[in-house]
Formats: structure tokens, sequence, C-alpha cells
């Protein structure tokens, strides 16, 4: 366990942001005389995977667990799946990197996200049509409150929209461990303009590898390297509104760009709903809005999470007064 322990290495916004104490899990035994240890003491407590998603402020009371549990093995593969189990500290694009030169394709539009393993089913991280949860077979937790391991079935994990179980029961599940469950029949996933077009142009037959390699690089193009320019990618949900609201915004801003959602719902792109109210490639002292992309914020130089809430508040406003639409912000604020 460390005092007073930096955290502006391990979180992508780069703030520069303290825990009171930190203690590195590499191993699930660590986890029930850890959670008895905070439990006894009255800690405060977090887990901190890669930070990608993570907005810190400039003091963390009480103890940050840092996720460290490595290892990815298959455990079983039969006619139809391939079963991988994966430690929840695993850094998700080399996994993902790794399923490709093994041969196990399924998870080639999640390349290039930022962050861990053990975080993905959290947010059901999703990209190019393609959501983490239909690829996960079970997930594998230390139960704060009962101080037992527990699995997870995908069912019980309540996959939807960047969302899942976990995230309805905030400081309860420590995920330790993620099994995925990846079909040996495999179908290209190109319903997204962008991918397609992407290898249609550079005349590439859509197979795990060039697709792999294409999201890789749209996103190359599209989003800042966090080594670069301290980012959490989307910073609001993309909403979804009944389609008496997407309407009736449309009929007034006919250039609105929305998708249907699985519910029949309607999804907008809030990115294009920032860059209408004026805000893409803004600067708001130590930060701002990136200039390629309006619904990923930057941090240019010693910006804070309150610079960055600052700047969050002026742009729900603004959509809000404009379109009638209140965002949600994405990543967790600790
Ligand atoms: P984009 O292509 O500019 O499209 C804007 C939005 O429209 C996206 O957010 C996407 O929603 C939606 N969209 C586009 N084509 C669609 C289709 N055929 N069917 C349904 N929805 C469609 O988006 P982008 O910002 O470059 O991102 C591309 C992909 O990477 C998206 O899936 C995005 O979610 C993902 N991404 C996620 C993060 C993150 O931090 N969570 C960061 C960067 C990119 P969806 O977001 O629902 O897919």
């Amino acid at each position: 366990m460390i005092s007073n322990f930096s955290l502006k290495e391990r979180n992508t916004f780069g703030f520069d942001s303290q825990a009171e104490l930190a203690d590195e899990i590499t191993s699930a035994d660590q986890l029930p005389a850890l959670v008895q240890y905070i439990q006894e003491k009255q800690l405060a407590w977090r887990i901190l995977g890669g930070g990608s998603n993570a907005i810190l402020p400039a003091q963390l009371p009480g103890i940050t667990l840092l996720m460290n549990i490595l290892g990815q093995e298959i455990t079983n593969s039969d006619e139809t799946h391939t079963y991988l189990s994966v430690g929840a500290g695993v850094q998700w694009h080399a996994f993902v990197r790794w399923t490709i030169e093994q041969d196990f394709p399924g998870l080639e539009n999640l390349a290039l996200i930022p962050g861990t393993v053990g975080a993905a089913p959290i947010q059901n991280i999703g990209a190019y049509g393609v959501e983490v949860g239909q690829y996960i077979d079970s997930v594998q937790a230390f139960d704060v409150q009962t101080q037992a391991f527990v699995t997870l079935t995908q069912e019980a994990c309540r996959f939807a929209y960047r969302d899942s179980y976990f995230k309805h029961h905030p400081q309860r599940l420590i995920v330790t461990k993620v099994v995925f469950k990846l079909p040996k029949a495999w179908t290209p996933q190109l319903q997204y303009a962008e991918l397609a077009n992407h290898l249609s142009a550079s005349n590439l037959a859509p197979s795990p590898q060039n697709i792999f390699a294409a999201v890789c690089a749209i996103r190359k193009q599209k989003l800042p390297d966090p080594k670069d320019l301290g980012n959490v990618g989307s910073f609001f949900h993309n909403p979804i509104v009944s389609n008496a609201q997407y309407q009736s915004i449309a009929a007034q801003f006919p250039g609105l760009v929305s998708y249907p959602d699985a519910e029949g719902k309607r999804k907008l792109a809030a990115g294009w709903l920032i860059d209408q109210c004026g805000f893409k490639g803004q600067r708001f002292g130590a930060v701002g809005v990136y200039e390629k992309q309006a619904l990923v914020f930057v941090n240019h130089s010693n910006g804070t999470a309150q610079d960055i809430l600052h700047l969050a508040k002026q742009i729900e406003n603004a959509v809000l007064d404009q379109f009638g639409v209140q965002l949600q912000i994405e990543p967790t604020i600790f």
C-alpha cells in the first residue's frame, strides 16, 4: 500500500490527481483480506483500470485499487466456439490484437479502444456496430457485500447500449476475469458506412485482419492519442429519444444525424448536436473540444476535473436550449 500516489500517468485525461492510498491488485486472492481491511477502516475505495473513462479530482480520499490482474488463456474450444479467459488488468487493445493474431475473430471492430478487459463489460464497450457483451460468456468478480467470489452469466450482466448490471450496482462487484465466447463461424460487421467505405476505397477484402487494421486507421485519424492530448474518448452518450421527439427536431434541423435504435426509438449523434452549437475545436482555458470530433474533450495543458465539468455543463446547456435534448456524461466522475 502506497500513500500519496500520483495518478497523473494512470488517467488518460492526464489530470494531476493524488490517491491518499493506492494498492496494486495482481491476483484475485488479495481481495478478501483487502476488502475486509477497507471495511474495518471504513475507507472510501474505488477501482482504477486504464483510467480511460475516468474523471479524477485533485485528491482521491481513501484507497484506490489499481487493477493489474494479467493472463489470458484458451479454456475451451468446441465445434462452434472458442472460450478465452482473460485477466481484468489486461490491456483491451493488446487482447484484441492477440485474438486476431491467433485467428479468433469477432472483436476486430473493437480495436484500439483504450482501457482494460475488466472495464469492458462495465460500460459494455461498443464501436462500429459491435458491443462486447455479445461475446462475453461470463464475468468473474468479488462481491464486496457478501465477501464471496461470484460468476455472472451473460444474461446476469444485463448488457444494453453502453450499460450493464455493473453500472447499476456501483461499489459492489470487483471484476477479476472475463470469459469470452467467440463463435467459429465469422461474418464481417460492416454496417457502419465509414468502415465499409474505408475497406472498399483501399480495395481490401473484409477479413478480420483488414477490419482490425481499418478500425485502427480510422480511429487514429479521428481520435487524439492520449499520449499527445489527454482525453477519454466520447464524453457524452449518444442520446436516445422517442420517435415523436426525433420527428420534431428533424423538422427543424434537416441535417440531423440519427439512427434507429434496437428498441424502435432514435439515437442522435451527440457529436453532431455539439458541433451545431459551435463548440467543435473551441478551447476554454486549459481544456477544449477536439477539432476533428466534437464528442471528444481534450486536456491541452494542466486542466482539471473542474475545468472539464464546467465545459461539459456549458455544452449540456447549449444542446438543451437548441435541441431540447439532455446529454448524459459517459465517463465515471470520481
Ligand atoms: P461517427 O461515425 O461520426 O458516427 C456518429 C454516431 O452515429 C456514432 O456515435 C454512432 O453511434 C452512430 N452511427 C454511425 N453509423 C451508424 C450506423 N450505421 N448504425 C447505427 N449508428 C451509427 O462516430 P465516431 O465518433 O467516429 O465513432 C465511431 C464508432 O466508434 C462508434 O461506434 C463510436 O461509439 C465508437 N467510439 C466510441 C468511443 C467511446 O469513448 N465510447 C470513442 C470513440 C469512438 P454509436 O456510438 O452508438 O456506435
